[in-house]
């Protein structure tokens, strides 16, 4: 059988996403907004890539347009109707494999068939083929757990795929696998595609790694957090396959890097829509380990203080999800600057690289005081009391007039974490009380 697929331009985008709103609420709290006027489109003969943070409401997004949530606001139109329910052409894959360990390869394929009342003898005759397709033939009686991941994969792949669905969204399907395990998926997947052996029209596609959208998609849309929204899409020209050592996909690569960096709107921190300033500021949980392993990296042979990031990611071995908020960390504490998917040392960032343990924390407290807003406030407090001390609580109390208590609370643990390390001030947590513990 063969489903070549070409671009439609004319005919109604496959998928079809208008103005979407999605907030989850929160307990006692003001509702989450995660998602924020999200519009997209998938159509026919494409691979699109939603690339973002974890946390930015990706797998939001992909459950409400499976059908699997109901967006607060907004609407997903499939072939240009408008969709009250997940219509049976769109099939999901997830990260986690999600197999019902009970069950054999060939009955967990079959078991999305069931669901939509297909006889027996033609459930079986379409999941033999679809685990045909996807390289799994001899597994069919294994269970999931005689199986590697890769081959688990495989299975999701094949029970989304038996369903002939006309779109396949996938949430970050090769990002449990290891390195080698996960470009044989993507190149099987790819080949499928383009010899046209799948029923699918289109993918969209979740990922938090760059070279993967590269690699795989016609286009890349990158997602911005807190709220999640598209901010930006760019088109890969480049013909398949394609070859990660090719100058032009590296260059695509570097790209994307400086437009995830320096995009203002990617980086301005909001909740609810507001930027967040002053002692609300959006702190990333980084640890202070992390921060000064970066720094040096940075600092030594071959950057001298200036990276590049794709270059720098790639020598750490570390993906966007991991680098970018360490980079931004250092952005906040003005110990490094970011342009253009450059990362390079302030004067401050190049003397901590040369301290020693207890200068480096001296400085790093200087940065806190000028940087950190609420680091500044809490030690204020602190040295105005006769005893130095005083309830966290309070603290969170103020928080919570910004932000809701979730994020109050994960703020006040990164001031935290990164006070301790500065000594700046220190934190009792049965007491759940600041101090200074050596008041000079
Ligand atoms: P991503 O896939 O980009 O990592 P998610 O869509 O999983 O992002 O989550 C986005 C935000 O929504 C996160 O802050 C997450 O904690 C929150 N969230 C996700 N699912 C729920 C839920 N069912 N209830 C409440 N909050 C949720
Ligand atoms: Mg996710």
């Amino acid at each position: 059988m063969n489903f070549s697929h070409r671009l439609h331009p004319a005919a109604p985008a496959l998928i079809e996403v208008r103005g979407l709103r999605q907030s989850y609420d929160k307990s006692g709290a003001a509702p989450l907004l995660v998602l924020d006027r999200v519009d997209l489109s998938l159509r026919s003969g494409e691979i699109v890539g939603l690339l973002g943070r974890s946390g930015s409401g990706k797998s939001t997004l992909l459950r409400v347009i499976a059908g699997l949530i109901r967006p607060s606001e907004g609407e997903v139109a499939f072939c240009g109707t408008s969709l009250a329910r997940a219509p049976a052409d769109i099939a999901m894959v997830f990260q986690s494999f999600a197999l019902f360990p009970w069950l054999t390869v060939l009955q967990n394929v079959e078991l999305g068939l069931e669901a939509r009342g297909v006889h027996a003898a033609q459930r079986r005759q379409r999941a033999l083929a679809a685990i045909d397709l996807i390289g799994l033939d001899g597994y069919e009686g294994a269970y999931p757990k005689e199986l590697s991941g890769g081959m688990r994969q495989r299975v999701g792949l094949a029970r989304a795929l038996v369903v002939q669905p006309r779109v396949l969204l996938m949430d970050e399907p090769f990002s449990a696998l290891d390195v080698l395990t996960a470009e044989t998926l993507r190149t099987d997947l790819l080949d499928l595609w383009s010899e046209g052996r799948m029923p699918i029209e289109a993918m969209l596609m979740v990922t938090h790694n760059i070279e993967e959208a590269v690699l795989m998609c016609d286009r890349i849309l990158i997602f911005g957090s807190n709220p999640g929204r598209v901010i930006d899409e760019i088109r890969i020209e480049l013909p398949q396959p394609r070859d990660r050592l090719d100058p032009a996909f590296r260059d695509q690569v570097d790209r994307i890097y400086a437009r995830m960096t320096g995009s203002p709107r990617a980086s301005a921190p909001r909740e609810g829509g507001i930027a967040r300033q002053g002692l609300a500021m959006e702190l990333p949980q980084v640890s202070s380990n992390l921060i000064a392993g970066l720094i040096e990296a940075v600092a030594a042979a071959p950057y001298h203080g200036r990276a590049d990031l794709p270059a720098l990611a790639a020598h750490l071995r570390m993906e966007v999800d991991e680098l970018f908020p360490i980079a931004e960390s250092l952005q906040l504490l003005r110990l490094a600057e970011l342009d253009d998917g450059d990362l390079h040392l302030s004067e401050a960032g190049r003397r901590f690289a040369d301290d020693d343990v207890d200068a480096r924390k001296r400085l790093f407290a200087q940065q806190l005081a000028a940087c950190v807003p609420l680091a500044g406030h809490i030690r204020r407090v602190l040295d105005e009391r006769a005893a130095h001390q005083a309830p966290a609580r309070r603290f969170r109390d103020e928080l919570e007039d910004h932000m809701s208590a979730d994020y109050a609370a994960a703020t006040l643990r990164a001031v935290t974490a990164w006070a301790r390390y500065a000594e700046y001030f220190a934190y009792d947590e049965d007491a759940d009380r600041f101090s200074l513990d050596d008041p000079s």
